[in-house]
């Protein structure tokens, strides 16, 4: 048993090493993918329930030469880890608000670009100046520009994001909570912050066509935002199922596969446009 007991340590052991080895190689990987190019943005729509677009969320992809596709569910904890996401982050932005003035030529600037804020950018001293800058330089409308949060972020630096978003949202940019019900969910949050936009996690998705329970949670988290003044958007939507129940109980706007993966750049125009195909 013992020595049973032992091999199964050098497995674990052996695998901790693996993974701590995997994880140095992609962040050596991650440090030269921005001067490499290999980071582009993709663009999920999100819909009005009537089906207009109301905006595109960024999401960031690393097509690396030595790993091929890493998700970012893989590299952006490694990202933040390392700090790399600082970097990262501008690039992001920069590469969104550039969308953002391609649509705002084509008379689009009612379709917002929707980004996401790591904790780690927040809470950069330069942070609201490199949005600013950002913004301005790509001669964008700050209200083109939706940044989307976790409430993780928010507990590590509650005031001084708070300051940072108010500055934010006193520009234009405008504000929504992500991953809405998997966190610390708080009424705080909500009230205390200047958000417009209430993203309901996926989670919740999966589950809402399993019974009246969770369907009604779900309505409720709904009224709640709607009694808050806030839009709500669904996410991770991948059933016609889904949808129309998501109508019956008052959703303002939808997500996901049921209408589109995140897409490159110029899909994404051809979406708005549908005429010109
Ligand atoms: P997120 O912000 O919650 O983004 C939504 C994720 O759900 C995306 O995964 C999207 O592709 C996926 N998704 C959307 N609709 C559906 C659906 O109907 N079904 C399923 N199964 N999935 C759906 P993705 O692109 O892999 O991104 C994962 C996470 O990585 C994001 O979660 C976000 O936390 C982070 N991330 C991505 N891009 C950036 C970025 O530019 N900056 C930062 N800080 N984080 C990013
Ligand atoms: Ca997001
Ligand atoms: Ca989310
Ligand atoms: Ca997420």
């Amino acid at each position: 048993a013992k020595q049973a007991g032992r091999n199964c340590w050098h497995f674990y052991e052996a695998f901790m090493l693996q993974d701590t080895y995997e994880k140095m190689m992609l962040t050596n990987g991650l440090r030269r993918a921005l001067e490499r190019e290999e980071l582009f943005l993709h663009y999920q729509p999100q819909f009005t329930m009537t089906g207009d677009i109301v905006g595109f969320e960024a999401l960031l992809r690393w097509n690396s030469a030595e790993f091929g596709l890493v998700s970012p569910d893989r590299f952006i904890p490694l990202a933040e880890q390392s700090g790399l996401i600082l970097p990262i982050g501008k690039w992001v932005l920069q590469e969104a608000c550039r969308f953002a003035r391609r649509l705002a030529d084509m008379e689009k600037e009612n379709v917002h670009i929707a980004v996401n804020i790591s904790p780690r950018q927040l809470i950069a001293d330069d942070f609201v100046d490199t949005v600013c800058d950002t913004i301005k330089k790509a001669g964008i409308k700050p209200g083109q520009i939706e940044f989307e949060i976790t409430e993780s972020a928010l507990i590590e630096s509650m005031e001084d994001s708070a300051i940072k978003l108010e500055e934010l949202r006193h520009m234009g940019v405008t504000l929504a909570l992500d991953d809405f019900g998997t966190g610390y969910s708080s009424l705080t949050y909500l009230m205390s912050l200047p958000v417009g936009t209430l993203k309901i996690d996926k989670s919740f998705m999966d589950k809402i066509t399993d019974g009246r329970e969770q369907l009604q949670l779900v309505g409720s988290i709904i009224n709640l935002g709607h009694t808050l003044g806030l839009v709500i958007v669904a996410e991770g939507v991948e059933t016609e199922n889904q949808l129309e129940l998501l109508l019956k109980i008052g959703c303002d706007h939808i997500q996901g596969y049921v209408f589109s993966q995140p897409i490159p750049e110029e899909e994404a125009i051809t979406f708005i446009f549908p005429r010109i195909i």
